[in-house]
């Protein structure tokens, strides 16, 4: 249904902009979902599957831009993958939490009532954007459609003698490869543990940028049993957690009743895990027999296929082999 307006309604002219279509609709139906029907915690599932897989998509070797540089069919089919659908409409969850809902849904309605049955660029939408909220949006748009990489979030700080910040800031890096610090518009939440539950005291959003943000609203507030940055899940980033909110989840992840919240704490807990590799280890100590010795000493470490199937061009497959090929179907007489 989402794309009778993202795709039907209004198409992109070129498929550079093919993510106005396909992010949009993602983003729209997880959207709708939480907002129209009894299944208010659809975003539950948006952070578990959808945005996992965007992180993952975007932190291999065939990352690309939202915006790729679609010069033919050709690149069309490359870049038509879990950029394009997953991290883009992640991205564009983040500008929701960018520009403020409301503006948003202002300025949807504008560039659908202004390019109804027609074609449109990114800037089209754009212009809609930023006429409904004020911000001005086409070096967001850069850092975020034009460029590859997912950032990490991470709470620096340091504690009075009561427990209390006395400074509190928010670190972003970058990895090497794709060295872009970008703006987030970011959630922060923090829980206390009340009678055996984690129950949030607190909840605020601010604007991240650069390398290091100081948050003074969390200056003079009682350090939480558990910290969460990206909490509500508007921010496309890799996020840390502290020691104390570290310990916290691993002694009783099942205390957080909000299931949003659990999904981001999890993700970002297995972040800390020095064993992940896969994403399927557990949080604690090994359970007997779990441990799976590799080998990974230095300069030891084989390519999985020994580079054999890598470069082998495509080839039609080969016709059926006959039966006389097979092993088993020799004449049994033969043996005898
Ligand atoms: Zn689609």
């Amino acid at each position: 249904m989402a794309h009778m307006w993202f795709g039907d309604l209004v198409t992109m002219k070129w498929w550079d902009d093919l993510w106005l279509n396909e992010s949009f609709a993602e983003w729209a139906c997880y959207w709708c979902e939480a907002e129209a029907t009894e299944y208010t915690d659809a975003r539950t599932g948006f952070a578990n599957a959808r945005k996992q897989t965007g992180y993952r998509a975007d932190q291999l070797p065939s990352t690309h831009p939202i915006a790729a540089d679609n010069v033919d069919l050709h690149a069309v089919e490359v870049n038509f993958d879990m950029i394009t659908y997953a991290k883009g409409a992640s991205v564009l969850k983040q500008l929701v939490a960018w520009v403020g809902p409301d503006a948003f849904v202002e300025g949807i309605r504008q560039y659908f009532k202004d390019h109804a049955f027609g074609n449109t660029e990114f800037s089209d939408l754009l212009v809609a954007l930023e006429k409904a909220s004020g911000r001005e949006l086409s070096s967001w748009a850069e850092e975020w459609l034009q460029t590859a990489g997912v950032n990490t979030l991470a709470p620096v700080f340091e504690l009075d003698a009561d427990g209390s910040y006395s400074s509190f800031s928010v670190a972003q890096t970058a990895h090497a490869d794709w060295p872009t610090l970008r703006r987030h518009r970011l959630g922060i939440g923090l829980y206390d543990e009340v009678d055996g539950r984690l129950v949030r005291r607190d909840y605020l959003e601010v604007d991240v940028e650069g390398a290091s943000t100081p948050v003074a609203e969390l200056v003079g507030r009682t350090q939480p049993a558990l910290l969460l940055l990206n909490d509500e899940d508007h921010a496309y980033a890799k996020i840390r957690l502290d020691e104390r909110s570290l310990a916290t989840v691993i002694a009783g992840l099942s205390k957080l009743d909000d299931s949003l919240a659990r999904a981001l704490v999890w993700g970002a807990a297995r972040g800390h895990d020095p064993r992940r590799r896969d994403g399927h280890h557990r949080l604690g100590p090994p359970r007997a027999g779990q441990h799976r010795v590799r080998d990974r000493r230095p300069g030891r470490h084989p390519d999985p296929d020994d580079g054999r199937d890598r470069h082998r061009p495509l080839q039609r497959p080969r016709a059926a082999r006959g039966a006389q090929g097979r092993v088993g179907a020799r004449d049994p007489s033969a043996d005898a």
